[in-house]
């Protein structure tokens, strides 16, 4: 049989890799490299040429679409299907294994899996039941105190400590763990340790395993923890054959227990190991690769690679300077339709963002515009669960009739009105043909409900009461800080810690930002609030592209890690946003950062274009950032500024540049540019600096010298060009 196919469109490097006899291998190469497509080959070449079943091959990738893609390119390579073959990531490969042995893991069979909020919720019950203070022992840091122990493979009982803080500590995680236990639930972290006990503790289960896994391949191996690594080691026993492939410069999941150390541990303990290692880059072109290289090239105690590419030069790297986030989504919006123009695949498209929360204004740029767009590994800003639980609040305000917007908020925040309350007013309200909200006036008043049902609905129809009456004549964005503040959701998603959580408050606040600049149409028959309420509703509506559609891909930096496309914007190049503020004063982290900035440098096969504001309204606040200090590391021949200089004083002594440019649309909508300097009377001289609605209704933001950024009726502010 030919089998050269298998090799071909490889390099000499890759080709050694892809028919290398059984023996385990390590492929430490950079981005683009063609890591990913060895492994693929490598499956085939085994299949084909070696005679192994689909049945003895276990692979591991990052994410589960990674897993799907890498099936279906085993198929085609070898022209059939391999369904039995086990391919998946460590938590859904751990899963499996419970599922299958979840007597000898010691599990009912219908256990369940519980993600990162279930288990601070069911932290927060342990503690109290405890009788321990939960201000002194919130649920995050026991979350992170169980899931770091369990990453170490560490029980309760394994852990020996005078430490008074740890007892506790300790206590807690033994507590959490006997709920788990009694209630068949399985955290994250406890999926890969107790499969890793299973196979460590059932000799008959490990030995069945390690027979059957004659190949075992590791994509993104940089990225594993110490258990998942435990548990390649335990299931390569003595006799099988190990290939992993990473690149340490992409190691970005440190903060989440990630150790790149597990690359040099592999070579300790598998010291027949070759390395290969890749040199061409095969992804982008040579001056996308020269930046990315010189950027990483920062970072300290590096394995060292060199990368270099046939391929053309290509175009310079675009960098914008957006005067704020609107222009940003603006000038990316305008440069993809330009792309569609000539000809270009929107799929070929990504945008990246260091935050979640940033996706909002971009995602309104493109809906304004028509163009199709899809989230990545996440929901759409107005799906997401935080921003409809407030949005209801304010549907609620805005219109007590509203009864999904009721049942979502009734109990959230928990107020102790339970499901059986709930499930009385819901009949009261269907008998009685009345909207919930009114049928739970009436049981109050007529004291159909009574006791502890009775306060806790009359408290929360007091509340929404309340804040309708505060928010009154309120501005749209006040108002929804207010609700946000009043209705407690926002020290809800604040008392939870978790990541998750941590992403739920930003969300919220970023939620503040949309009200603020939503620009009513002035409509007389609906307020500002229905009028957003309105647009709320319409973009949540709004289908996202489905996966057969052409559509532009936005994900955060993280999530884009392994994928490639022809072209890439990276967005919010500033200062506390990426480098993230957290980081900054912590060279370890810094360098995380730096590595995901290579990551996301090196997606782009064609064409990058950089993008920074210089004011940045994020979660509800303006900031104004220098830009990150990752685009000063680029090589300056390589950037292609957009926007030109003018001779503009800066407001901010650490910025450095003001560009004028696209602003033609903002003086047509207010008679002023963005980034023109002005006269106040009072405020004296500042920079435009944005502006929203059209005519007499329109506003300007200005930022004086003197007394910082305010936006201004353009009829009444009366200011004087410069
Ligand atoms: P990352 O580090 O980002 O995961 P990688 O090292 O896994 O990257 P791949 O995704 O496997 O790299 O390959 C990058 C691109 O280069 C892909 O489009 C792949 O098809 C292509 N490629 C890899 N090797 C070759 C080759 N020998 N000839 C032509 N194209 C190649
Ligand atoms: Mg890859």
């Amino acid at each position: 049989m030919d089998v050269s196919y298998l090799l071909d469109g490889l390099n000499d490097r890759q080709r050694d890799a892809v028919s290398a006899g059984e023996q385990d291998m390590l492929v430490l190469a950079g981005a683009g490299s063609g890591k990913t497509r060895v492994l693929v080959h490598r499956i085939a070449w085994l299949i084909q040429v070696m005679n192994a079943s689909p049945l003895s091959i276990l692979a591991v990738t990052f994410t589960n679409k990674a897993a799907a893609e890498m099936r279906g390119r085993v198929e085609k390579l070898l022209g059939r299907d391999v369904r039995h073959m086990w391919i998946g990531t460590f938590h859904g490969l751990a899963h499996r294994l419970l599922r299958a042995h979840y007597q000898d893991a010691g599990l009912p069979q219908n256990f369940q899996i519980i993600d990162s909020d279930d288990q601070q919720r069911l932290l927060k019950r342990t503690i109290k039941a405890l009788n321990l203070d939960d201000k002194q022992w919130p649920a995050k840091q026991a979350a992170w105190y169980i899931n770091a122990k369990k990453d170490d493979g560490l029980r309760p009982q394994h852990i020996d400590t005078y430490d008074p803080t740890e007892k506790t500590q300790l206590q807690i995680y033994t507590a959490y763990q006997e709920a788990c236990d009694r209630s068949g639930l399985v955290d994250f972290a406890e999926l890969l340790l107790r499969a890793h006990e299973l196979l460590r503790d059932n000799r008959h289960v490990r030995e069945h395993y390690q027979r059957r896994f004659r190949h075992i391949l590791v994509d993104e191996f940089q990225d594993t923890n110490q258990i998942q690594y435990a548990w390649v080691r335990l299931l390569a026993g003595q006799q099988n054959n190990v290939t992993i492939v990473g690149d340490d410069d992409q190691s970005i999941y440190g903060w989440r227990g990630a150790q790149v150390e597990n690359l040099q541990h592999f070579l300790r303990d598998f010291p027949q190991a070759q390395t290969i290692r890749l040199e061409q880059n095969y992804r982008s072109t040579a001056t996308i690769l020269k930046a990315a290289n010189q950027v990483i090239a920062n970072n300290s105690d590096r394995l060292g690679k060199d990368l270099w590419t046939e391929g053309n030069d290509g175009e310079q790297i675009s960098l914008y300077a957006a005067f704020n986030e609107q222009d940003e989504a603006r000038y990316i919006v305008s440069q993809i339709v330009r792309w569609r123009d000539q000809g270009g695949a929107l799929s070929d498209v990504a945008i990246l963002y260091r935050n979640n929360a940033q996706s909002r204004v971009l995602e309104e740029g493109l809906l304004y515009a028509s163009i199709p767009y899809r989230i990545y590994g996440g929901l759409r800003f107005f799906d997401r669960q935080e921003v409809k639980d407030a949005v209801a609040y304010l549907r609620l305000l805005s219109n007590r009739r509203d009864d999904a917007a009721f049942e979502r908020v009734v109990n959230t925040p928990s107020r102790g009105i339970g499901e059986r309350s709930l499930g009385l007013i819901r009949d009261y309200a269907r008998s009685q043909q009345l909207p919930m909200w009114f049928a739970a006036q009436a049981m109050v008043n007529d004291a159909i409900l009574s006791g502890r049902a009775k306060s806790a609905v009359a408290g929360f129809l007091d509340l929404i009461n309340q804040l309708d009456q505060d928010c009154f004549e309120l501005p749209l964005g006040k108002q929804t800080h207010k609700v946000l503040q009043g209705s407690g959701l926002l020290a809800m998603y604040e008392a939870e810690k978790s990541d998750k959580a941590e992403t739920r408050v930003e969300n919220l606040k970023e939620l503040v930002s949309a009200t603020e600049t939503f620009s009513p149409t002035g409509d007389e028959d609906l307020s500002p609030l229905a009028e957003f309420l309105a647009h709320a509703a319409l973009e949540s509506g709004e289908e996202q592209a489905d996966a057969h559609q052409d559509a532009v891909q936005l994900m955060t930096l993280h999530s884009a890690k392994g994928l490639e496309f022809p072209l890439v914007f990276m967005t919010g190049m500033e200062e506390g946003t990426f480098p993230s503020q957290m980081s900054v004063g912590e060279p370890g982290r810094l360098e995380e950062e730096r590595r995901l900035c290579y990551v996301g440098m090196t997606r782009a096969m064609e064409k990058l274009i950089l993008t920074y504001a210089e004011s940045r309204r994020l979660y509800g606040q303006e900031n104004f950032h220098r830009p990150s200090r990752f685009i000063a590391e680029l090589p300056p021949e390589s950037i292609q500024e957009v926007r030109v200089q003018t001779r503009v004083q800066q407001p901010q002594a650490t910025r450095s540049r003001f560009h004028t440019g696209a602003s033609h649309e903002s003086f047509v909508q207010t008679g002023y540019q963005l980034g023109q300097r002005v006269l106040h009377q009072t405020f004296g001289e500042g920079t435009v600096l944005n502006y929203e609605g059209t005519g007499a209704q329109s506003r300007i933001q200005v930022n004086f010298d003197d007394v910082g950024s305010k936006w201004l009726m353009v009829a009444y502010a009366k200011l004087t060009p410069l």
